[in-house]
């Protein structure tokens, strides 16, 4: 099987090279800005949007006109890659998997991607990586590369430039090892197994939490644009890196170690975007619970939730195991000793007691079987082509409306 594996390195630029880059990652942002303003005046007047092709004849006359003739200066293939990803981000938008794209910021995201092959060298022994109209630039060679070189993207982040060399190549299909296992996400454990091994929240956010707001209170007080507010807008940067990086790695941690010992995992299928945005209520009807919402929110957001799964679908699929996504239909209510279903047998938040056998056991533990049984229900009639059975509460004591907790 083709493996699509990305390798990112810390580049040493040179001076020169350091302008180039900053340059290159200017035009694309100018090329995103301006044909973005153009699809949106488009959209509000009800117009078509321009597709791919018609983008990129407008990029060409872009290019030769003489008020942005500096775009010419930029690589032509990283322009067009520009215009390729807003075209996905509008994809995106129409198919209601985003919100309407948004115009980049200078020093938000700055980054640029190759994406042919043949006009990049890599030169692995010497660990140096060769771009068009950039030459030859040396990275900090931490691993080996492996496979072929399919494009490189170039981004800066907390004031370094880094190259990320995505390759392709083939390998052995692997066997899955382990059982099936499903899991329960939540704040106060990030993610209970239904073995019953769990794993602590990622608080990076809030430890850096303080910091971060004491960095950004000294930069409000400097004059804008001065010595100092350079110095302390870079520190609240360097926070900001921080934080990300500490996630990052906690999330590839734990997702390795979950895919690696099971074949299959069921997750939660949660719909995090609309949690989000249910925060703020609405005018006519004002929720009374915003605020321990919007912190729920955060949490989620805080902890990535969909980073994790992302990283379980891609990591389970190197070892040959499957991802299962469950609707989270009762799974924090149903017992899985009687399959009694009452939000009674939720006394707290931590604590599952079945109010028809008496069953005992932590809530996230209690979900996380369940969530198991769904995906199992999921797979067997996925098999046999019949229609799902109800997988987690097969009968109610009460009427209501399945709510989910928190
Ligand atoms: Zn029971």
């Amino acid at each position: 099987m083709q493996r699509l594996q990305a390798f990112k390195y810390e580049l040493m630029p040179t001076g020169e090279q350091q302008r180039q880059m900053r340059r290159f990652a200017g035009a694309c942002r100018f090329v995103f800005n301006r044909a973005l303003a153009l699809q949106k005046a488009k959209y509000e007047h009800g117009e078509k949007k321009l597709g791919y092709a018609g983008l990129c004849k407008l990029l060409t006359e872009w290019r030769n006109s003489t008020e942005t003739a500096w775009l010419a200066n930029a690589p032509v293939h990283p322009l067009q890659q520009t215009l390729k990803d807003l075209e996905r981000a509008y994809t995106n938008f129409f198919a209601k998997r985003a919100s309407f794209p948004r115009f980049k910021k200078k020093g938000q995201a700055d980054s640029f991607r190759y994406p042919d092959p043949k006009q990049i060298k890599l030169d692995r022994p010497n660990g140096r990586v060769f771009l068009p109209k950039l030459g030859w630039m040396r990275y900090r060679n931490s691993r080996e590369i492996l496979g072929m070189v399919k494009n490189v993207t170039v981004n800066m982040a907390g004031g370094k430039w880094f190259v990320s060399i995505q390759t392709e190549r083939e390998v052995a299909q692997p066997v899955p090892h382990g059982d099936a296992v499903g899991i329960d996400m939540g704040i106060a454990r990030f993610a209970t197994l239904s073995d019953g091994t769990f794993y602590a929240p990622l608080n990076s956010f809030r430890r850096h939490e303080t910091a971060l707001r004491k960095a950004q209170q000294a930069m409000s007080r400097k004059t804008k644009f001065s010595n100092n507010w350079k110095k302390a807008k870079a520190r609240v940067q360097r926070i900001h890196t921080r934080i990300g990086n500490a996630r990052r790695d906690y999330l590839h941690k734990t997702s390795t170690t979950v895919s690696q010992n099971h074949a299959m995992v069921c997750i939660e299928d949660l719909q995090v975007r609309n949690m989000s945005k249910s925060a703020a209520g609405t005018t006519e009807k004002p929720r009374t619970n915003v605020r321990l919402k919007a912190g729920l929110n955060k949490s989620i957001l805080d902890q990535g939730w969909f980073e994790f799964r992302r990283q379980l679908d891609y990591k389970l699929a190197w070892n040959g195991g499957w991802l299962i996504a469950v609707p989270p239909q009762n799974t924090s209510r149903t017992c899985p000793c009687c399959s009694h279903v009452s939000a009674d047998n939720r006394q707290t938040q931590s604590r599952f007691e079945c109010v028809a056998c008496g069953y005992e056991e932590n809530a996230d533990v209690v979900g996380a079987i369940n969530v198991l049984r769904a995906g199992h229900a999921r797979c067997a009639c996925e098999v046999s082509g019949a229609v799902m059975p109800p997988a987690a509460g097969t009968h109610r004591s009460d009427s209501r409306p399945a709510h989910r907790r928190n």
